[in-house]
């Protein structure tokens, strides 16, 4: 039937399991499974789910751990402030966690797509339990979907998907406040959409994306999206742990057959159980494939098998593919992986000084002020500069400001004491002038911009300049 999965394997369709006769998608209904994998990708769910819901809303001194603010281009990230110009830091931390995941992968595989991968932790942690609760398991669901459309299915599908678009709306909101903080989240959602129409459009638009791909798109974002998938191919070698099947062991497979007379079959007893627990809808039989997103499910389903069966798991198992072939297997740590986790650690590293122990906690700059070098006064020479002032504290913080220059000079700062809020910058003028009887050539001012919350001081140098010959009155 169009539109629903077979509950036998994919050799007797001798299709995917995902794709219908024609190509079209035929929705996957994963079914339940226990085991050890299962367990511990809970645990992992839960913990990323709490930490991520949580980050918004974990203080780091004032400011929440994350605060993405893109409108007033100020970036709060575990406690400490950035602006538009540390932006470069991005290319390293971005490089960084590619590296990371490049890493991962020649290591283990998708092991971040099965456990790690928001789009799994949310699908898996929360979307498929509601769907459970709501509709039963698996052969339940396909039940009711070939019952058609009767007023039960109906009144089970709305509950559902309205409460696939609550989540979808407290996810979304979750979403806009690690970008307008989670205070100002509040009031918005308090006070109403009045006043901020484009917010919660926003909300709105990311609400339905969150509802289109985890109620509807599913595991097609894995399958046809996901760039990351396209790559694996070339990440993993031979001795890349992967999950797979153990070709040797477990064929020619077959029926469970015992007696004298039976004839002889490996450990595979072709339940295809593996298949229809696979979220993706693949068989792991059929060797390494890119729809594989690496959940194991289908290792804690072939270990349930065998032990019902009594024969030893791992029949699917975590294993490289010279393990599979009953090669020695290598050793993990192999050139390509030890150079992508250097590349990895150096990027990190950079931006960890950078962030951590290099970070300078304020900006200052004396420049000479657009238009005309110098002004001439009847007795004297005037130079005009601007003190750039940027606080990168990520609270208020006060600078003291001062500038010399030889004897004679007379130096005019307004403001030399200044409060700056977080990331908060400023220009302001400095005039300095000298008699022209005084003046015999350009010479060197020294400006000192002082932390008095800290003690820091920077020193600054502008040249001062006058007429080429240095006329006398
Ligand atoms: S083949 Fe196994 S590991 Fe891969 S997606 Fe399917 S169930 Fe998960
Ligand atoms: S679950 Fe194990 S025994 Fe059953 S079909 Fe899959 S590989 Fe074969």
């Amino acid at each position: 039937m169009s539109g629903l999965e077979p509950s036998s394997s994919v050799a007797a369709t001798g299709r995917p399991r995902f794709l219908d006769a024609r190509g079209g998608r035929i929705k996957i209904q994963p079914e339940d499974v226990r085991g050890r994998f299962m367990k511990w990708r809970r645990v992992v769910y839960a913990v990323l789910v709490v930490h991520l819901l949580a980050l918004p809303f974990i203080k780091n001194g004032k400011h929440p751990a994350i605060h993405l603010d893109i409108d007033a281009r100020q970036f709060f990230l575990a406690g400490k402030a950035f602006n538009a110009q540390d932006v470069w830091l991005m290319v390293f931390l971005l490089a960084g966690f590619a590296f990371g995941l490049v890493f991962i992968t020649a290591l283990a595989g998708r092991v971040w797509c099965g456990w790690a991968c928001p789009q799994t932790v949310f699908l898996e942690g929360i979307y498929r339990p509601i769907e459970r609760w709501i509709e039963g398991p698996a052969h339940v669901r396909r039940r009711l979907v070939e019952g058609g459309w009767t007023g039960r299915r109906i009144a089970l599908f709305l509950f559902k998907q309205s409460l696939y678009l609550v989540v979808s709306l407290i996810l979304a909101h979750w979403f806009l406040a690690f970008f307008v903080s989670a205070p100002v989240l509040a009031s918005l959602v308090v006070h109403g959409p009045a006043g901020h129409e484009v917010l919660f459009g926003i909300a709105m638009v990311v609400t339905g994306l969150f509802w289109a791909n985890f109620a509807w798109f599913r595991e097609q974002f894995c399958v046809i999206l996901c760039p990351y998938g396209r790559f694996q191919s070339v990440l993993t070698d031979r001795k890349s742990l992967v999950i797979g099947y153990d070709v040797t062991r477990g064929e020619p497979r077959g029926k469970l057959a015992k007696g004298p007379g039976a004839p002889y079959r490996g450990d595979c007893i072709d339940c295809g159980r593996c298949v229809r627990v696979c979220p993706t809808g693949i068989d792991i039989r059929n060797g390494q494939q890119m729809e594989c997103i690496g959940c194991a499910q289908c290792i804690d389903a072939c270990d349930e098998m065998m032990i019902k069966v009594g024969r030893p798991v791992g029949l699917v198992r975590y294993d490289s593919l010279e393990g599979f072939e009953g090669r020695k297997r290598g050793p993990i740590l192999r050139t390509r992986v030890v150079a992508y986790g250097l590349v990895c650690a150096a990027a990190l590293l950079a931006v960890g000084l950078n962030v951590f122990a290099l970070r300078t906690p304020f900006e200052a700059n004396l420049l000479r002020s657009a238009g005309i070098p110098y002004v001439l006064e009847p007795t004297s020479i005037r130079n005009h500069f601007e003190l750039h002032l940027i606080n990168k504290h990520v609270d208020a913080v006060e600078f003291e400001v001062s500038v010399v220059g030889p004897e004679g000079t007379s130096v005019i700062v307004p403001q030399p004491r200044i409060k700056l809020g977080p990331l908060e910058g400023i220009r302001t003028p400095v005039m300095v002038t000298i008699d022209r009887a005084r003046y015999h050539g350009p010479f060197e001012l020294k400006a000192t911009v002082k932390d008095l919350s800290t003690g820091q001081t920077r020193e600054l140098g502008a040249q001062f300049r006058g007429p080429p010959a240095g006329p006398k009155s």
